[in-house]
């Protein structure tokens, strides 16, 4: 069933009808050709699913008929909020969309020394292209919930931001002792885990230095070199395989 979301004023009251918005009928209606009485699945973003019948289609509009509002099955309880190096685009997109169907809460794009230059300053059509990426993930890969997506901040402003209790770990290809396991063995009832990945360059010692201060734990991916966006994903994927319930 196709998935969309919408304004969460539009969904408000359960039984009156909807005239969905210009953009959204035209997908519906010329992209997708979907047909009265076929139904939908409208999200507003609060982690429930409502139900919905196309009750009339013209060239104008596309009126729909809310019929149920239940609760999302597809949210993790697990909380990962993803404090990525800034790569060249098409790679952060990448991460992007991958990272919202394994289950990522709040992507938090950060600065780091080995940053390449130019990448800081991600104009609005930018930020809005990045939103536009994680809605269709989150559409396509049934979530309820949309990922946050954070303004890109330095590196130092995400240590000081590590919610309380939480699980923080930054793999590093430098890390030899502790290994990706070792430390989600040891954080098995934590909740929130805040992973922080190098840039293309990586990770200098003295930002694992300072990491380290604020209480994050460098971990080992294993002995072969990954490419920033290989790394983020093989990390969320073990994550959510380890801690997930
Ligand atoms: N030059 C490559 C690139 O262009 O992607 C690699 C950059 S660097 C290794 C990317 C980041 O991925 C590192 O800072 C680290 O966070 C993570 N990473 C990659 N391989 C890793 C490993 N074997 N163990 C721990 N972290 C790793």
């Amino acid at each position: 069933m196709h998935r969309f979301f919408v304004a969460p004023e539009l969904v408000r009251q359960l039984h009156a009808g909807i005239t969905l918005p210009r953009e959204l009928a035209h997908q519906l209606r010329d992209v997708l050709h979907l047909q009265v009485g076929q139904q939908i699945m409208l999200l507003d973003n609060s982690g429930d699913e409502i139900l919905a019948t196309i009750a009339s289609v013209s060239k104008s509009a596309v009126g729909v008929q809310p019929l149920e509002r239940r609760a999302g099955k597809s949210e993790s309880p697990v909380r990962i909020i993803l404090c990525q190096g800034l790569l060249k685009s098409a790679r952060f997109e990448w991460i992007l969309e991958k990272g919202t169907e394994l289950g990522v809460s709040i992507f938090a794009p950060i600065l780091c020394r080995r940053s390449m230059a130019g990448l800081e300053d991600a104009g609005i059509s930018k930020m809005q292209r990045w939103q536009r990426i994680i809605q269709e993930a989150a559409e396509q890969s049934g979530r309820a919930r949309l990922p946050e997506l954070l303004p890109i901040r330095p590196l130092m402003h995400a240590l000081n931001d590590i919610p309380p209790g939480a699980l923080a770990l930054m793999p590093w290809e430098e890390e030899r002792a502790v290994t990706l396991r070792d430390a989600l063995r040891d954080g098995m009832h934590q909740i929130t885990v805040v992973l922080f990945i190098g840039p293309e360059g990586g990770l200098a010692a003295d930002e694992v230095g300072l990491a380290q201060q604020h209480g994050v734990r460098a971990v080992s991916l294993g002995s072969r070199i990954l490419r920033a966006e290989t790394a983020a994903l093989a990390a969320v994927a073990c994550i959510m395989y380890e801690l997930e319930r």
